[in-house]
C-alpha cells in the first residue's frame, strides 16, 4: 500500500489508495437493497471516445421520457480546482501529484452524485475516463455505501478516423486549450491519450464480469453486454444500440396551411388552402436544393400533413399515426374562443398547466410524448429523414433534440411554412430555421391547428 487515503472521516468511510486485492479476484457480490434504487452510470475509456457525447445524449433521452438525469463532467471539476492550463504532463502516470488532484477531483464529484440521487435525481451520469480496476473499485464502495446501483458504459474505439476527427473537431474546442493554437492543442492531447493508454485496463470479463456494463465498439461496430440489471439499464442499452454519429440532418416542417388554421379552430382532418398547396411546392424545391439522394420522408396520416408531402421527389413517403396531431377529445374542431367561452374554468386550467392538461378524451403533451417515443428511436437509428407534422408534435421532437423542459414546451415556436434543419454536433443539435417566404394564417397572428 502507499497508504491510506482518508476522504470522508465524517462518515468514518476510508477508500484505500490501492485496490489490488480486489482486483485481483472479482468485486464481491453486492445487490443494492431496492429494484429501483438510484443509479449511476458510470462512463470507461480513453479520452476523445465520445464518453461526454453519450452521457449527454443518453441524459437527454433519460430526462424526455420522465427519468430525472443529470450528467456530473470531472473534467469540470479538475478544471475548477487547478485551472485550465493543464497540458499532457498533468495526466502522466508518473505525475504523483497529479495523480492525487485528478483523484480528489473525482471524488468531490461523486460527493455531488450522492447529494443529487439522495434529493430525489433517479440518475447520474458520471463522465470520466475511470479507466483502471482502482477507480472503478471506488466507485462501486461509493455506490455500495449509499445503496445505489452502477451500470457502466465503455467506449472502445480502434478506428484513427474516428478518434483524429473527434480530436480535430471537438477536442481542440475543449476549454482545456482556449491558450493555445489548434496544431498544439493536436499534438497534446494525443499525447494525453498515451499516457491514459499507459494505465489502461478496459472492463474485464474475467476480473469484473458480475459487473453491469455495455461494451461499445468502434462506435456502434458491435456491442458487448453484460449482466443487465433492471429497466432503466435496458433501456439505456436499448437507447445506445439505436444511436449513431453518421452526418445526417433531420428537416422538420409543420404541413401548410389549412382551411381549419384559417378558421382558428384546432385539430380536425382539414384539406390545404391556395397558401398551404404553395407551400408544398416550396417545400419541393427546398428540398431539391439541399440534393440529399437517400432522403426519407415522415407524415402524419393526416390530410393536411400527406398533401405537403405531395410534390416531394421521393420513392415513397411512410405515414405514421404517433405523428398524427395532439388529440383535443371533446374540444376537437372548436376555436379557443369557443372553448373559453364554454368552459372558462377548463380554459384556465389550460394556460396554467399547459404541458401536462389532458383534453377530456384527449391528449396532454405528456400523453405525446410518450406515443412519440418509438418516433424518436427510429429517427435516432435513420440518416437524412424530413418529417411532416403538427405544431404540438413539432414542439415535443424539438425539446427532444434542443434539450427544452417540459416547462419550455409549449411555448416552443413552430411558425408555418418554415423548415428547420437540426444537424447532430459534438454535443448537441445545430438549428437552421429556413422561412420559405408563403404566407399563412399564423404569419397573420391567427390560430395554430392545436
Ligand atoms: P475526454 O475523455 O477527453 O472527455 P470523451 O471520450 O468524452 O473525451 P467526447 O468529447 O465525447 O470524448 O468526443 C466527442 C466526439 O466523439 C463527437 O465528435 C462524437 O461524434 C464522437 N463519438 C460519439 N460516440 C462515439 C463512440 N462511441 N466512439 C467514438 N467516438 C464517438
Amino acid at each position: 500500500h502507499q497508504g491510506v487515503f482518508v476522504l470522508r472521516e465524517k462518515r468514518g468511510v476510508i477508500y484505500p489508495l490501492d485496490y489490488k486485492y480486489r482486483v485481483d479476484t472479482c468485486y464481491p457480490e453486492y445487490y443494492p437493497r431496492f429494484v429501483n434504487a438510484p443509479t449511476v452510470i458510470t462512463l470507461v475509456g480513453l479520452p476523445a471516445r465520445g464518453k461526454t457525447y453519450m452521457a449527454k445524449k443518453l441524459g437527454r433521452y433519460l430526462n424526455w421520457i420522465g427519468i430525472k438525469t443529470k450528467v456530473f463532467n470531472v473534467g469540470e471539476y479538475r478544471r475548477r480546482a487547478v485551472g485550465s492550463d493543464k497540458l499532457h504532463d498533468f495526466f502522466r502516470v508518473d505525475n504523483t501529484e497529479a495523480y492525487k488532484k485528478r483523484r480528489q477531483c473525482a471524488i468531490a464529484c461523486l460527493e455531488d452524485v450522492s447529494k443529487f440521487l439522495n434529493r430525489g435525481g433517479q440518475v447520474a451520469i458520471f463522465d470520466a475516463t475511470n479507466t483502471t480496476f482502482e477507480r472503478r473499485a471506488l466507485i462501486m464502495d461509493f455506490s455500495k455505501n449509499h445503496g445505489f446501483k452502477v451500470f457502466f458504459m465503455e467506449s472502445i474505439c480502434e478506428d484513427t478516423d474516428i478518434v483524429a476527427a473527434n480530436i480535430k473537431e471537438v477536442k481542440v474546442f475543449s476549454p482545456d486549450y482556449v491558450t493555445v493554437d489548434r496544431d498544439t492543442a493536436v499534438d497534446d492531447f494525443r499525447e494525453r491519450i498515451k499516457h491514459y493508454e499507459d494505465a489502461y485496463q478496459p472492463l474485464s470479463l474475467e476480473k469484473e464480469g458480475n459487473l453491469s456494463f455495455i461494451k461499445i465498439i468502434n462506435a456502434g461496430e458491435q456491442y458487448l453486454v453484460n449482466n443487465i440489471d433492471g429497466y432503466l439499464q435496458s433501456r439505456a442499452v436499448y437507447f445506445l444500440m439505436n444511436s449513431h454519429i453518421k452526418k445526417r440532418s433531420i428537416y422538420l416542417a409543420r404541413h401548410g396551411e389549412s382551411e381549419f388554421n384559417v378558421q382558428k379552430r384546432l385539430g380536425g382532418d382539414s384539406d390545404l388552402t391556395v397558401r398551404g398547396e404553395e407551400f408544398s411546392f416550396a417545400l419541393a424545391r427546398f428540398i431539391e436544393d439541399e440534393k440529399l439522394n437517400d432522403l426519407k420522408v415522415w407524415t402524419s396520416q393526416l390530410k393536411r400533413a400527406v398533401d405537403t408531402a405531395q410534390y416531394l421527389k421521393v420513392v415513397s413517403t411512410e405515414r405514421w399515426k404517433a405523428l398524427n396531431e395532439m388529440d383535443h377529445g371533446i374540444y376537437d374542431g372548436m376555436t379557443k374562443d369557443e372553448i373559453k367561452k364554454m368552459a372558462p374554468e377548463e380554459h384556465k386550467v389550460i394556460e396554467e398547466h399547459p404541458f401536462n392538461y389532458r383534453y377530456p378524451r384527449g391528449e396532454s403533451y405528456s400523453d405525446v410524448c410518450a406515443r412519440l417515443e418509438p418516433v424518436i428511436m427510429e429517427l435516432e437509428r435513420q440518416s437524412n429523414v424530413l418529417v411532416i407534422c403538427h405544431e404540438a408534435i413539432l414542439q415535443c421532437l424539438m425539446a427532444y433534440f434542443l434539450d427544452h423542459s417540459s416547462g419550455e414546451l409549449p411555448n416552443l415556436s413552430i411558425p408555418f411554412h418554415t423548415v428547420f434543419k437540426l444537424t447532430p454536433i459534438a454535443y448537441g443539435c445545430r438549428v437552421e430555421r429556413y422561412p420559405l417566404f408563403v404566407t399563412a394564417a399564423s404569419s397573420a397572428g391567427s390560430a395554430s391547428d392545436k
